[in-house]
């Protein structure tokens, strides 16, 4: 399985393997993969001849540098993680200097109203990040279809908008959700959490299946005031936001309308051992 770690090479090995009809499919990862990134390389691998998994931890899109240091690289088990899918999956690990060529600063997108929304409020320029590092990264791998989780729905969102705003010719594919048996979306910042707090965490998922039954007939508003007076009571778990939003505006639903869709989004702050604060964001449809 190649890894490559700079541009010029990959470029050179895709140019290669593009023959005939191959279609190359990419899955951009911050690493320390886990079931829920193998779920979106194995549609990959099933709908194109060439896949590539970019493992990068992006600067630009993190608020806060303790979270930047603190995230988990685990470059060498991923590898072997990746190996036991398919022996020639490529893998892309740039480092930052020279993906982001000496200039590590997110360009400024005009993604529209979703970009306000509730990641877009709480961590400020998060999305002008992610709109950088996958535009360079779309440059680079010039992949016919690239894949991202529903975990992070927002951002898919943000992702089908940059592609309308850059042109770069890449049809995005969405993924549902990959779930540990508590529920608890999976996530690499899950391996920071102790046994405790993990535990704890399941609490999230629960409640969101609840809100999903009871969304039948109860209001929204009836709905966030349970959600909020619910997490009160959770000692570990920190309530950061809870939304029902329409799934093409995200704007939070003021009405029901029988003909519009809705999923429930959630961030929940985690208080682990060392006293970081970790995110925890999941979401599910309602
Ligand atoms: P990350 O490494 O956290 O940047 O995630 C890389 C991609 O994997 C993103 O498109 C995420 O939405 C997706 N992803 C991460 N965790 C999950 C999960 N539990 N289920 C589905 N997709 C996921």
């Amino acid at each position: 399985m190649p890894t490559f770690k700079d541009a010029t090479s990959l470029q050179a090995f895709l140019n290669s393997q593009r023959t005939g009809n191959n279609t190359v499919g990419f899955v951009p990862t911050m690493g320390a993969l886990h079931k829920g990134h193998l779920a979106l390389v194995t549609s990959a691998l099933s709908q194109n001849e060439i896949v590539v998994v970019s493992i990068f931890v992006n600067p630009t899109q993190f608020g806060n540098a303790g979270d930047l240091k603190n995230y988990p690289r685990t470059l060498s088990k991923d590898e072997a993680l990746l190996k036991t899918l398919h022996n020639d999956i490529i893998v892309f690990a740039p480092n930052a200097e020279d993906l982001y060529n000496g200039n590590i600063t997110s360009n400024s997108y005009n993604f529209g109203a979703i970009a306000n929304e509730m990641e877009g409020k709480y961590r400020q320029g998060h999305f002008n990040g992610v709109g950088t590092v996958l535009e360079l990264l779309f440059d680079i791998v010039k992949p016919d279809y690239a894949y991202f989780g529903e975990k992070d729905f927002q951002q898919l969102q943000i992702v089908r908008k940059l592609i309308s705003l850059t042109k770069q010719p890449v049809t995005i594919v969405g993924c549902p959700i990959y779930r540990e048996n508590s529920g608890l979306a999976m996530s690499s910042r899950n391996e920071r959490l102790s046994k405790e707090c993990r535990d704890a965490s399941a609490f999230i998922y629960k409640t969101l299946q609840k809100v999903k039954e009871d969304f039948k007939y109860k209001s929204a508003r009836q709905l966030n005031e349970w959600v909020k007076s619910e997490f009160d009571k959770q000692e570990a778990l920190e309530l950061e936001y809870f939304e029902i939003a329409n799934i093409d505006t995200l704007k939070t639903i003021k009405r029901k309308h029988k003909n519009n869709k809705y999923r429930a989004f959630i961030a929940v702050f985690v208080e682990a051992v060392s006293y970081t604060h970790l995110t925890l964001p999941t979401i599910c449809s309602v």
